[in-house]
């Protein structure tokens, strides 16, 4: 289904990114448009996985520079992310940490990294409300003897007091 027509002034009054006129543009898409540049929402987006492809430190310093002269909105995008995702994050780091140390194992399907993610921001939760938990691995990924697995069921979610007592530095 076609997006509503907007016009452009309408756009801009209304402050919405994007405008919709119906009309088809030079390369015949029928589709938004970005209201600051007119550009076709298409092909904008096919322009720019050019550059990316092409001229891959051009489209980085464009990012770069997009960044330098929007600090306001790059410092709230990350603060908002930081805030929904923090049980996301701490997988993220905790996932790339065990593929390191290959402490992560390949065969994990999607319903196990389902649950990896749901123990994090399970425990993520938790601590919003001020409860200091920690997601704590079993078998420690760096035993003295033995190694454990970052995989669901080596996580248990502890008391972040408990957590230290182990002396497990090495935990979500
Ligand atoms: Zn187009």
């Amino acid at each position: 289904m076609a997006p509503a027509v907007v016009s452009r002034s309408e756009a801009l009054a209304t402050g919405q990114p994007r405008y919709f006129t119906g009309l088809a543009c030079k390369n015949g898409h029928v589709g938004e448009r970005y209201t600051k540049s007119k550009t076709c929402c298409v092909c904008g987006n096919a322009a720019s996985a050019d550059i990316k492809k092409r001229n891959p430190e051009k489209y980085l310093a464009s990012i770069a520079e997009w960044a330098r002269n929007n600090r306001d909105k790059t410092a709230s995008y990350s603060r908002n992310y930081r805030n929904r995702n923090k049980g996301l994050r701490n997988l993220w780091t905790m996932n790339y940490r065990s593929a390191k140390d290959e402490r992560m194992p390949s065969w994990l399907n999607d319903a196990e990294q389902f649950e990896l993610e749901c123990v994090y921001t399970y425990c993520a939760a938790l601590r919003r409300v001020g409860l200091d938990y920690h997601v704590d691995h079993v078998v420690p990924l760096r035993g003295q003897r033995v190694s454990g697995l970052h995989v669901p069921w080596n996580l248990q979610v502890i008391p972040g007091r408990e957590n230290t007592r182990k002396g497990n530095a090495f935990n979500g």
